[in-house]
């Protein structure tokens, strides 16, 4: 745990107890805050009391001696309305941060030249997180890696002037940036943005300004240039003097690192990496997860011998593009995270024929609309959950489907078609498309689901 000693003897109040504020409470009072602690539910308050935290509505404090408010990051700053806490602390001039502001006061006042790298973007955060995570203790690094992935960032082991091979890699959602004015990674990856989570900060503008501020404060910066709102921030870090390496799969002029297919080059042409084979780095998204995860590695001079084996190595995370195993010459995909028409994209992507796409649950607005154009690499589709009648329609006649209802049936038929298809590598893939709320309580039940049907098929081999 990292002891929070810079508001050492001063009160700070902290709303939010849910995933990191226990922790974030816990390492305030370990660096010897007064912090008084406060939820909506009264579970969470109980759990805090229990653990020998001061528990009061926040409502009482006498807020002219209050340093900071400490908001969990799933609490709303600025949209659609600031919290009652927030617009308290406004009232009275008292700043409002999140964990990750606190650790990276906390990095100043004892080890300002730690390294630390942070990573952002609207799609491929986690992924590339562990990726780094995983080159850099191939590499023998001492990877202290959480956030907004695994770990709070709190309960990491703190930096330090002694650790000169610790790192921390630090996974920032949009929300914990916001909250976070005192970010300064040594490296910043800002990997894509799209339209996403606008509720929570109004426009998109906002929200890229959010990236954009942390990739300002970074010492280096690792842009993803492929969508315009991200090439204009890579610009404006590099035209301000920044230090920026920019990252392209699609063949932009003048990227720094170019993503040809599977292979990682540097801006001479010359092969950084290759990513053929790997199969937990499926697909042209996980190359910019992948090149961005390079571009990190060589910054911090680790051999590109160390890093191909690494990526080598690389296990990947669950439910995204997880492999499960094969049965028969099928392989068998469990990509549960994908939640949306954009996540089934990049998996449909992934394969160019052969495809066995178990999908279905409860459906979001457009359905699979979007995906028409890859229909052709479809051999057959089995239907689940409420979605299957809609996701039926919209496949129509062309595309072979049968609605199967249970994830359970799905597999089982999936697998007895796939098994010994005429296609070189047939794939059994759960992308839903769909939320899974109509059947399992989140994506990740789902997908151990899937996992636990596909090894108790006959003949399941592992990877
Ligand atoms: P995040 O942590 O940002 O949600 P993940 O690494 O968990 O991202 O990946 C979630 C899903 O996002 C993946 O299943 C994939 O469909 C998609 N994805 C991953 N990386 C990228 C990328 N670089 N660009 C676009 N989509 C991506």
């Amino acid at each position: 745990m990292i002891a929070v000693e810079t508001f050492r003897g001063r009160a700070v109040a902290l709303f939010g107890l849910g995933g990191s504020g226990l922790a974030t409470a816990q390492a305030l009072h370990e660096g010897g805050a007064q912090v008084t602690v406060w939820d909506d539910a009264p579970a969470a308050i109980q759990k805090a009391r229990a653990a020998g935290l001061e528990a009061r509505d926040l409502r009482e404090l006498d807020w002219k001696s209050i340093a900071a408010l400490v908001l969990a990051p799933g609490v709303p700053l600025t949209h659609p309305e600031p919290h009652w806490s927030v617009k308290l602390a406004h009232s009275f001039g008292v700043p409002v941060i999140g964990d990750i502001d606190l650790f990276f006061q906390e990095r100043k006042a004892r080890a300002p030249d730690s390294l630390a790298i942070c990573i952002t973007g609207t799609n491929g955060k986690s992924t590339t997180t562990a990726l780094i995570a995983h080159l850099l203790q191939v590499a023998g690094f001492d990877v202290q890696m959480g956030g907004n992935i695994g770990t709070p960032v709190l309960e990491l082991e703190p930096p330090s002037r002694e650790a000169e091979r610790r790192v921390h890699v630090l996974e920032c959602s949009s929300y914990q940036i916001d909250l976070a004015p005192d970010i300064d990674p040594t490296i910043g990856v800002h990997l894509n943005l799209s339209p996403d989570h606008i509720d929570r900060h109004g426009t998109f503008d906002h929200y890229a300004s959010i990236k954009e501020r942390m990739i300002a404060a970074s010492q280096i910066a690792i842009v993803g240039i492929d969508d315009a709102a991200s090439e204009a921030i890579a610009l404006r870090h590099s035209k301000g003097g920044g230090r920026t390496i920019t990252i392209s799969v699609v063949a932009k002029h003048g990227a720094s690192i170019h993503v040809n297919g599977r292979q990682v080059m540097g801006s001479h042409g010359n092969l950084l990496a290759d990513l053929s084979g790997i199969g937990s780095l499926r697909g042209d998204h996980n190359g910019q997860n992948a090149a961005a995860a390079v571009a990190a590695c060589l910054q911090l001079s680790v051999p590109e011998d160390v890093i191909q084996k690494g990526l080598r190595t690389f296990p990947g995370l669950a439910h995204r593009m997880e492999q499960v195993g094969r049965i028969g010459k099928a392989i068998a995909i469990n990509d549960s995270k994908a939640t949306n028409a954009d996540s089934t994209e990049k998996a449909l992507l992934a394969f160019e024929e052969g495809i066995y796409w178990i999908c279905g649950g409860k459906p979001k607005a457009g359905g699979i609309s979007d995906l028409k154009p890859l229909f052709g690499r479809v051999a057959k589709a089995y239907l689940i959950g409420e979605a299957a009648e809609a996701f039926g329609a919209t496949l129509g006649p062309a595309v072979p489907h049968v609605v199967s209802g249970t994830l359970a049936e799905a597999v089982k038929q999936a697998a007895a078609d796939a098994k010994d298809a005429k296609f070189a590598e047939p794939v059994i893939l759960l992308s839903p498309s769909c939320a899974s709320f109509d059947q399992f309580p989140n994506f990740e039940v789902r997908g151990k689901a899937f996992r636990d049907l596909v090894e108790q098929l006959p003949g399941f081999e592992p990877l």
